[in-house]
Order: C-alpha cells, then sequence, then structure tokens
C-alpha cells in the first residue's frame, strides 16, 4: 500500500513536527491501550459493572443504568461545577454541552458558557483523557441525572460526586476484580495484532533500545505482554527479551517530573529490591523516573521516542519538561477516517453550498452598504437603481432561506460523524476540538496503532505538512 492510501484509512503516521526516526535512538512505550489494545466496549462494560457495583453497595439506586459506549468520548471535558459534559474548541470554548445526559438549551448554554474559557489547569475542569475514561464518564452523566432527582443520599453536588466516581474508578483499577477478570479471559478484552511485535522487532535490529514505561502492576503487565506478544516473536523468544528496560508501576505522569528511584522486581511474583548499579538486561524495575532513565541509557530529549495514549500522562510532561519526541497513539482515527471518508462527497456538495451562501452573502452586504449611503447621501453610491437594489435583496434574501434549508441537514450530518452527540474527537463545530490543539501541542506525531510503524520503517524521515494559516493561498 503507498502511503496516500495508509494515510486515508486513518493507519498513518500522521506528523505535527518533522520526525527523523534514523536519528531515534531508544523508543519507550505505554502499555495500556499503546502496545495492547482492549476491545474498548467489553473493556468499559465491564468496568462500567464494576463501577455500578461499588455505588449498589452503598444503597444507591443504580441498578437500572445501562452502559452506553457512546454517551461519551475521549477529549470532552467535565464540568465537575456544574454535572456538564463539554466539547470545547481549541481555544477552549465550550462548543456543546450536556447537563448530565440532557442537551442544555439555547438559553442555558448561553448563560452557563457564553463567558466561559476552559482551562485545563483549574480544577473545575476534568479532561477525558483515555479510553478507560469512557466508563466514568457514562456513569457520572447517568448519577448527575439521579442527583437532580434527589436519589442520592448524602451526596452535597456535582464536584462530590465526581469526587466519588473518580475515587471508585481508581479503587477499581487498583483492586483485583476489575483486571482478574481480564487476566483470565484476554481473548475477550484483549486485541490481538501480531504486527505489532513485528514492528518493535524491526525497531530493535536497527540497533533502537526498546523500552517498556507502564503505569500498570507487574501481574498485569507480565499477563497482558505475554498474551499479545509472545506467539508473534520468533520461536524461544518472549516479550522480556524484546525490551532493554521494563519499567512497571511508573506513576506517570510523576514519572516525568520526579527523581525517584528505580526498584528491581526481584521474584516472578512482584518482590521489590532497591536497584543499585547499572541496569541489568533481562531485569525488571518497579517505579524510578526518566531523569535516572536518561542516565542509565545515556541518552536524552531528542534522542528518545515516547509512544503512549494518555495526553497528559504520556505526552504533555514528555515533551514539556523533557523534550522527548512524542507519539500520541489515537486508536479512533480508524474509525473517524472510516466515517470521513463515507461523508466525503455529502462535504463536497456542503462545501460547494457554503460557497453559494458566502457569495450571496456578500452580494447583500453590498447592496445594504449602497442603499444605505444614498438614504444618508454619502460616499460613493453609483449602480444600480434604487428599485433594482430592493428586488435584488428580496431575491437574495428568499435564495439564501433555500439554501439554508438545504445546508441544515448536511451540517447536522456533518456533525454527527463518529458519534451522534458529539461528532469527530478532532472536531468542535467547525474548528479544531480541545483534543485537537494538544496533539498539535504535544504530540510530534500522532497514530491509530503502535503496528503502523511497521509500514514507515524504522528508517523513516517523517515531515509535517506546511503549516495552515487563514490567510494562506488556497490549494489549487
Ligand atoms: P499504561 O497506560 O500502560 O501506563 O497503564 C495505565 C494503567 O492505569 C492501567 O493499569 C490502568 O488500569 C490504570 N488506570 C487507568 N485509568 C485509571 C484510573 O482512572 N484510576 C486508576 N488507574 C487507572
Ligand atoms: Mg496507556
Amino acid at each position: 500500500m503507498d502511503t496516500a492510501t495508509i494515510n486515508a484509512s486513518g493507519r498513518g503516521l500522521y506528523c505535527n513536527r518533522t520526525l527523523n526516526l534514523r536519528g531515534i535512538r531508544a523508543v519507550g512505550y505505554d502499555m495500556d491501550y499503546t502496545l495492547v489494545h482492549y476491545h474498548v466496549e467489553t473493556w468499559e462494560r465491564w468496568a462500567y459493572q464494576v463501577l455500578k457495583a461499588r455505588f449498589e453497595a452503598l444503597g444507591w439506586p443504580v441498578k437500572d443504568l445501562a452502559f452506553d459506549p457512546r454517551a461519551v468520548m475521549r477529549g470532552l471535558v467535565i464540568d465537575t461545577a456544574t454535572g456538564n459534559l463539554l466539547k470545547c474548541n481549541r481555544f477552549g470554548f465550550v462548543k456543546k454541552a450536556l447537563h448530565g445526559t440532557r442537551t442544555l438549551s439555547h438559553e442555558e448554554f448561553r448563560e452557563q458558557y457564553a463567558r466561559t474559557l476552559v482551562d485545563l489547569a483549574e480544577p473545575r475542569w476534568s479532561f477525558l483523557n483515555t479510553l478507560f475514561s469512557i466508563s466514568e464518564g457514562c456513569l457520572y452523566a447517568q448519577l448527575v441525572d439521579l442527583l437532580d432527582q434527589r436519589k442520592l443520599p448524602g451526596v452535597m453536588g456535582y464536584a462530590e460526586l465526581y469526587k466519588k466516581v473518580r475515587e471508585s474508578l481508581d479503587a477499581a483499577h487498583v483492586e483485583g476484580d476489575l483486571k482478574a477478570e481480564v487476566m483470565r479471559n484476554p481473548e475477550r478484552y484483549v486485541f490481538k495484532d501480531p504486527e505489532t511485535a513485528l514492528a518493535l522487532l524491526d525497531q530493535k535490529h536497527a540497533g533502537k533500545k526498546l523500552l517498556l514505561i507502564t503505569n500498570s502492576e507487574w501481574d498485569y503487565t507480565q499477563s497482558m505482554m505475554t498474551w499479545s506478544f509472545d506467539p508473534h516473536l520468533p520461536a524461544g523468544m518472549t516479550w522480556r527479551q524484546l525490551f532493554d528496560v521494563v519499567i512497571v508501576a511508573a506513576r506517570k505522569p510523576d514519572f516525568f517530573t520526579s527523581d525517584a528511584p528505580f526498584f528491581e522486581v526481584a521474584t516472578p511474583e512482584g518482590l521489590l529490591r532497591p536497584a543499585m548499579g547499572p541496569f541489568l538486561p533481562g531485569s525488571a524495575y518497579f517505579g524510578g523516573s526518566a531523569r535516572r532513565l536518561e542516565r542509565q541509557l545515556g541518552l536524552s530529549g531528542d534522542e528518545i521516542l515516547y509512544a503512549g495514549d494518555h495526553m497528559f500522562g504520556d505526552v504533555h510532561f514528555t515533551k514539556s519538561v523533557l523534550r522527548w519526541r512524542t507519539a500520541l497513539i489515537l486508536r479512533e482515527l480508524e474509525e473517524e477516517l472510516v466515517a470521513m471518508n463515507a461523508f466525503g462527497p455529502t462535504e463536497a456538495r456542503l462545501e460547494a453550498l457554503m460557497q453559494e451562501k458566502e457569495r450571496l452573502e456578500d452580494r447583500h452586504c453590498q447592496l445594504r452598504l449602497l442603499q444605505q449611503r444614498r438614504r444618508e447621501d454619502y460616499g460613493p453610491r453609483e449602480g444600480v437603481q434604487a428599485q433594482e437594489v430592493s428586488a435584488e435583496l428580496q431575491e437574495i434574501r428568499a435564495r439564501l432561506t433555500a439554501l439554508d434549508d438545504e445546508i441544515a441537514p448536511l451540517a447536522k450530518a456533518a456533525s454527527e460523524l463518529a458519534n451522534p452527540t458529539w461528532g469527530l474527537l478532532t472536531r468542535a463545530g467547525n474548528d479544531k476540538s480541545h483534543l485537537a490543539r494538544q496533539v498539535e501541542r504535544y504530540a510530534d506525531i500522532y497514530t491509530s496503532r503502535v503496528s503502523n510503524f511497521l509500514h514507515a520503517t524504522p528508517y523513516a524521515y517523517l515531515r509535517n505538512r506546511r503549516g495552515s494559516m487563514p490567510h494562506d493561498p488556497a490549494s489549487h
């Protein structure tokens, strides 16, 4: 397949800042939703069930609530002060809002968000960073509905409710049940992608050090990596030999900013002992920090590429503090590209109609100004006769109304691509979404899955497209 076809299928390596893979000496990988991809709906439905059971145990009336995998998507913002879910554009302006599971009325929207700029540094906002956030966002929205109906005893408000959901999800991820089920039935939860192993072998044999840096615990990491990689490696090789360094329980993003020491995983059961001296080949480590890792590897900054799926935990500080090269894994791109391609002919029709609308609006403005100048008796005012001006204005207005009737359903369909409530991941209205802006800022490249490196080879020179500004000449 040629690059253009790959790019059109959503399987490309999309480049924000030029990246020469030849210059990369070490490639670090996150595990969950990066090297190991889950069937999102199945995993999140299970997480939702575990979460729900915790609230049921508190006596909350959640029994009839059902998981809706389309209720939220990565990149949305929870307004914890109001119990709303928001989609924001690249500037932080809110473009769409739901209160609980109900869309805000036009008046409510104006009243609450006309003057609001979402700044994720403020504690009021919580960004849905990964695909692990789907269960959390869905249940929170449904619980907001119950809170409004005064059915949640002892919960003082939307922020407290959010805190409870967060704490429960944290606990569910840390405690046994959630992951024990995944480890028991990996074929149900984990997506098989044999090409990932091949892409990593290519990188390893091209002389790059491979690093695994995951927040997951040792036993879970071992289980997921064995299932996902070992069957696809050459005979006699396991995932442990694929990686030069394995780091579990890394506590990202703190891993990227702290100077915490490493511990060595000393036994197969995960017993720890302080790590002294240089990393030993074949050993696995616990905790630690990027600075100590850099010292161990004798590498730094732009010699290291790190790939992860978590906007804040994986690429934000990696880029802003350490200046590592970064790759963000956005699996949704594949589904979105399919939807965008299918919509192509309608999109073209919509664009043609919008151009016609702009042309008519422009003529309408010119004629109104001519009328005004004649009425107020100033400035140049040659041209068509007064009567003809009003007739043409009337005609334009009628044509604009007809055009709007034609545009409205197409624009609605465009806003419902990929997700009927929230639309495309990287778009908000006509603009880029808040997520898209963060992708641009923190990810040098972004791609739907790690095995997409296979097509590019470890030797690729990835170039960004020329930046686009509103004043750029239209391409012909
Ligand atoms: P990584 O992506 O390989 O760094 O691993 C992410 C780890 O974080 C997994 O073990 C997840 O179970 C865990 N995780 C994901 N979301 C949450 C959360 O909301 N609270 C606590 N742990 C989480
Ligand atoms: Mg991850």
